[in-house]
């Protein structure tokens, strides 16, 4: 029969096999098949660490039957018989009742699954499957390698095994699988022919076998996934924009005339990147990553301001509306007159400075949309409300995304629409970014970096508070907070939740929480999270009486928010007792202190984040990061690597090997298998660069991929296939 790499299971595997390989593992074409490679590898004689294995876990374990014990139930009819099996670490009961069990000797070796369950205290297979490996079975046992697949209840790993071997006996080996990658690019980095490849994953001799194949294996994702991405910039590129080139004598100009600061050598070299793709006519996409307080705000007024020169406008799209509301007064008051061309004190050479969002009166939203939509307002700030219906450009020529994970590309896409012509795209982000991700997720686009902080900076001394641990350390944390307030200084106080009625710990305000804090820390059976309410009202009696203390959460009208960061800015207040509404961008230079309540409710860059609220001025910062959890735990773990380095690149490390590589690349959240197997974001830096490297390659001639069908096959099934939103939703 000849098989191809379509061809359908059904072709090649017994009908009921095929169903539910269908059915449980989306195994559908040969393809899939082979494709589904094994999750590890078990070899006889070897732990398998049995004594790791959590209760709920579906696993597969190469294990040798110890004992055999039958015996009649007590209170009802039948036999129960109990096996005990073991790997030389660990051992575990099988149990069986009124099953024939006869080949289940003591000294076989075999495959056990099953879901782990909990008897007695002691851990056991309630219902396992097992296969046997005797001596007269086919070959495959022999091997010192077992595969073990990603398996179901109905689809175990040695079925898998026997399927992908009957397909071997079926087509006399893997000679039918053509190899989409180029011959040279083969030979360039060393791989191996993919028929090799996968017949080495599938089964291999030795370790140095599955490691060869893997590396090859990686490259089909790596390079699969940059030729989608490459494809995606040149497609861009082509797309018709508008030049807006630089305008001496115009609002830049005046814009640079009115900093009370130089910028920082990194500032000025992006603005100099900014200012000439903006003079081109096809649309910038540009990523603009920048630490915490490196100053990426008065980077995106000076390319809004060249835009608004050349005769367009500029949108300004911001994660919450206190941010956006920050926005707008801070470049209103960077512009001043110039801000209010068309009123009586502004100057007419100026422009419009527009706030908009969800939460604006009927009145004022109308007022906003006019100004937006004759053109008069040059400078658009807004929220998710800038993306609604019925908000038309004049003229939009710039979309500035500022903290772009709180954005999906969807909504990047939304505000692009909103111009005749694609505008320039900058999207700004404070989180870094490794550089694998920066080189997959959002490959689409260019970076820049601004690693430099502006100089004068104090720096922030973190700590972890263990506050069950050490309640007097908690004591001398509110002391230093008094201390600062005492030498002029401001606080923050963060709690995750809000409280008084709210059930869950979400704040409506508050964006959500990218990079959830794992697990560990939704726990059941713990306390609920600290709020706002009740935290600001025990400070006021307590440890804090007698200072200014205000609140601010997501639940307070926009008015009484603006009003008490107003009030925050003007240093009426000493500390503000809020939810994560601050996390982002805020900005009160005079503020030293910040303590985080049940820190460990919060992931790394969220820390990072709220982190970064006091290092704006000239004073050293102070974090305190109070949790009751105690240090040892893994969640403790991460405190204490936030509170030990500020240096935003390393942090993102440490959260990226706290999740699961799936959910960076947003596939495995549905559960679904992925394009992605193997490659790791984390230990395939290198092989990612050589992939974006070759495609790019690949794609610089005018013939793209046509000399390569393989490729573009693959290519194609990527980015037409639902399961490429993965490139959409990190
Ligand atoms: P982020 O990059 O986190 O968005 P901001 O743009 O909010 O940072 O800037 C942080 C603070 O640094 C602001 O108060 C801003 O006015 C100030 N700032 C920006 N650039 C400079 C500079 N070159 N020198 C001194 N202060 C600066
Ligand atoms: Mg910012």
């Amino acid at each position: 029969m000849a098989v191809t790499l379509e061809t359908p299971l059904s072709r090649v595997l017994g009908a009921k096999t095929a169903k539910a390989m269908a059915e449980s593992l989306e195994l559908h074409t040969v393809r899939d098949l082979l494709r589904h490679y094994p999750r590890r590898y078990a070899r006889r004689g070897e732990m398998t660490r049995l004594d790791d294995l959590q209760v709920g876990d579906r696993v597969t374990v190469l294990a040798q039957v110890r004992r055999v014990t039958t015996r009649k139930m007590r209170n009802r009819p039948g036999s129960l018989t109990e096996v005990t099996v073991g790997d030389g670490a660990g051992e575990m009961q099988l149990v069986f009742f009124n099953r024939k069990h006869g080949n289940l000797r003591e000294g076989a070796w075999g495959l056990f699954a099953g879901t782990v369950g909990e008897y007695r205290r002691a851990k056991q297979f309630a219902h396992p499957d097992f296969h046997l490996i005797t001596g007269d079975d086919d070959e495959d046992w022999a091997r010192a390698l077992i595969p073990i697949y990603p398996a179901t209840k109905d689809v175990s790993s040695w079925v898998v095994q026997k399927s992908i071997r009957l397909l071997l006996d079926a087509s006399g080996g893997f000679g039918f699988v053509e190899d989409p990658l180029p011959e040279d690019l083969r030979a360039r980095h060393g791989l191996p022919s993919l028929p090799a490849a996968l017949l080495d994953v599938h089964r291999p001799t030795s370790q140095d076998d599955v490691d060869r194949a893997a590396e090859r294996l990686k490259w089909d994702e790596a390079l699969t996934l940059q030729l989608v991405l490459a494809a995606r910039r040149r497609a861009a590129a082509l797309e018709p924009g508008t030049a807006r080139p630089r305008r001496p004598g115009g609002l830049l100009d005046a814009v640079d005339a009115a900093l009370p600061f130089t910028l920082t050598e990194g500032q000025r070299a992006v603005g100099e990147e900014l200012a000439a793709e903006l003079s081109r006519d096809s649309p910038m996409h540009r990523l603009l990553q920048g630490e915490v307080g490196s100053g990426k705000t008065v980077v995106a007024l000076r390319a809004m301001a060249q835009v608004v020169d050349a005769g367009g406008q500029a949108a300004l799209l911001a994660p919450t509306e206190v941010l956006a509301a920050q926005h707008a007064r801070s470049i209103g008051a960077m512009l001043g007159p110039l801000a209010r061309a068309g009123e009586l004190d502004g100057d007419p050479a100026g422009t419009r400075v527009v706030l908009l969002t969800g939460s604006l009166r009927a009145a004022a939203r109308r007022e906003a949309r006019a100004a937006v939509a004759d053109g008069s307002a040059g400078i658009v700030v807004g929220t998710h409300a800038l993306l609604q219906e019925g908000v038309d450009f004049a003229d939009l020529g710039l979309v500035v995304v500022d903290e772009q994970h709180r954005f999906g590309v969807e909504q990047r896409d939304a505000l692009r629409a909103k111009g005749d012509r694609p505008p320039h795209v900058l999207v700004m982000t404070a989180t870094p970014i490794p550089r694998t991700v920066a080189m997959t997720v959002y490959g689409d686009l260019e970076t820049s970096v601004l690693r430099q902080l502006p100089s004068g900076r104090g720096g922030v001394a973190s700590s972890v508070v263990p506050a069950s641990d050490k309640p007097a350390w908690l004591d001398r944390a509110w002391e230093r907070l008094r201390e600062e307030v005492a030498a002029g200084r401001q606080a923050y106080v963060v709690c995750p939740r809000i409280g008084d009625d709210d059930t869950g710990d979400a704040d409506t305000d508050a964006p959500d929480d990218a990079d959830g804090a794992p697990e560990e820390a939704a726990g059941g059976d713990r306390r609920p999270p600290l709020a706002v309410l009740d935290v600001a009202e025990a400070l006021d009696q307590g440890p804090l009486a007698g200072l200014r203390l205000a609140v601010l959460h997501g639940r307070m009208t926009p008015e009484a928010k603006e009003a008490t960061m107003r009030a925050f800015a003007a240093r009426e207040v000493d500390v503000l007792v809020a939810t994560t509404v601050v996390e982002v961008g805020v900005d009160v230079p005079n503020a030293t202190v910040m303590v985080v309540m049940d820190a460990d409710r919060f992931g790394v860059s969220q820390l990072h984040q709220l982190r970064g609220r006091v290092a704006r001025g000239k004073h050293q910062g102070l974090c305190l990061l109070v949790t009751e959890l105690p240090l040892t735990t893994a969640t403790g773990a991460r405190l204490t690597a936030v509170a030990s380095t500020s240096d935003g690149f390393e942090l993102a490390r440490v959260d990226l090997e706290t999740r699961r590589e799936g959910d960076v690349l947003g596939a495995a959240q549905s559960g679904r298998r992925s394009n992605v197997k193997l490659l790791s974001l984390l230990e395939d830096e290198e092989l990612i660069a050589a992939a974006r490297t070759e495609a790019a390659a690949l794609l610089a001639t005018d013939r793209g991929l046509a000399d390569h069908p393989g490729l573009a096959a693959e290519v194609a099934a990527l980015a037409t296939d639902e399961r490429a939103t993965y490139l959409e939703k990190a």
